[in-house]
């Protein structure tokens, strides 16, 4: 989960790390009073999941209130980066003698968190931690980030009392990734003012979404939600899909996400569900959410699933595509699929059901889910048919019904 800036500004301040003083605001009214507060001049910055709001407008400088109000009007409303603006941050205007980049991250290669220093600005985020400039450490997870290594990091970039403080800086940010399970956390620019003092003008966090159970809690004390990547709170749907998916720990029947479309789609997980999807894309079809089945998941859960995505008003068909997969029990996915069917009320049996499903799974136990589907009417496609020609006999299904 990516963090706004004001937002990682908050744990980073909370960590110990100096930052500008400011205001959250959504009105330009607001952000003239806010602008007073901090004493007229201040910088005004787009808050948006994105970076390289600098070069896009985000980020305007007013001398007076009056002028910050004005500058307020212009963000918001506006789209920066493609991205609607609904906040604001009033920030007292810093002095900048240079600027300075620090960042930690997981080095996908070693397999390990990188630490990285450098020269900051706009113009370093493209060549950040490549640039022959930057200065990396990886770190050993059981050794942590001494201080002495922070200041071999920082020696490079500045000297005498700036550089202490840029090594008290690197070390606290270490501990922020640390402590909220971050898989990137970076300040940039780390600006140095004229006397020698640091201030984190910007700050960016992501974090792991497989941690965010444990870190909800420590998040709410700082009023950050927990929320999909794009900004947006998840919908009544996708926050129900994550209930049944957190209510058994077996099988991942998860990262659902809703959309507009007619059908209503379980997919294997992993790159099968990413090719399914495209797959209706490209056929034409229109897919009312995106699912992903696997892992072994129980009867119930598949039974859940099946009837909180077939009972979405609009949904008029059904696609159950999953690669080969030996983990996932065939038999177990036909019985929760029917239950779920049964439960939203739609009738299996292809000649009588208005309804289009197309099944094709094959895997552990596949004789058995046969059997059961034959049972109960339902037709399904086995191995010797691919996921693009099930997906495409759902969208001709669903289309010769309309
Ligand atoms: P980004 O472009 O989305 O990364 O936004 P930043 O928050 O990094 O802002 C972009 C640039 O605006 C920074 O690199 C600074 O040069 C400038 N900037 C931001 N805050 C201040 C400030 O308080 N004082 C001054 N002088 N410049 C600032
Ligand atoms: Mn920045």
């Amino acid at each position: 989960m990516r963090l706004y800036e004001h937002e990682g500004k908050a744990l980073a301040s909370a960590e110990g790390i100096p930052v500008p003083r400011s205001r959250l605001v959504a009105s330009p009214s607001d952000a003239e009073e806010a602008a007073r507060e901090l004493g007229g001049d201040v910088v005004l910055k787009a808050q948006v999941l994105a970076g390289g709001r600098g070069k896009a407008g985000g980020v305007l400088a007013a001398a007076t209130a009056g002028e910050a109000g004005e500058m307020a009007r212009r963000l918001l409303g506006g789209i920066i980066r493609g991205l609607p603006v609904r906040a604001v941050l009033v920030e007292e205007r810093a002095e900048i003698a240079h600027e300075l980049y620090v960042g930690v991250a997981i080095d996908e290669a070693e397999k390990r968190t990188v630490v990285a220093a450098g020269p900051g600005g706009v113009d370093v985020e493209d060549a950040a931690a490549l640039g022959a400039q930057f200065a990396r450490r990886t770190v050993d997870p059981f050794v942590g980030l001494p201080p002495f290594r922070a200041r071999e990091l920082a020696s490079g970039l500045s000297r005498g009392r700036a550089m202490a403080h840029v090594a008290g800086v690197i070390g606290k940010l270490y501990a922020l990734y640390r402590r909220y399970d971050a898989t990137m956390a970076e300040i940039n620019p780390l600006a140095v003012t004229p006397g020698g003092e640091v201030l984190a003008l910007d700050v960016r966090c992501e974090l792991d979404d497989d941690a965010l159970s444990r870190q909800e809690g420590r998040l709410r004390a700082f009023a950050i939600p927990v929320r999909l990547d794009d900004g947006r709170e998840p919908t009544e749907l996708e926050r129900r899909a994550a209930e049944i998916d957190r209510s058994d720990h077996r099988g991942v029947a998860g990262r659902v996400v809703e959309f507009g479309g007619d059908i209503a789609l379980l997919i294997g997980g992993g790159g099968a569900s990413l090719t399914v999807f495209d797959a209706i894309l490209r056929h034409g079809g229109r897919p009312a959410n995106y699912c992903e089945v696997g892992g072994n998941p129980t009867v119930r859960k598949v039974q859940a699933l099946t009837r909180l995505l077939v009972s979405k008003p609009g949904v008029r068909s059904l696609a159950v595509i999953m690669n080969v997969v030996s983990n996932t029990r065939v038999d177990l996915v036909a019985r929760g699929l029917i239950k779920g069917l049964l439960d939203a009320g739609v009738d299996p049996r292809v000649p009588s059901g208005c309804f289009p499903i197309v099944v094709r799974l094959a895997g552990s136990w596949e004789d058995d889910g046969y059997g059961i589907l034959d049972q109960c009417g339902v037709r399904w496609l086995d191995r010797t048919h691919t996921m693009d020609e099930a997906a495409r006999a759902i969208v001709e299904l669903t289309r010769s019904r309309e």
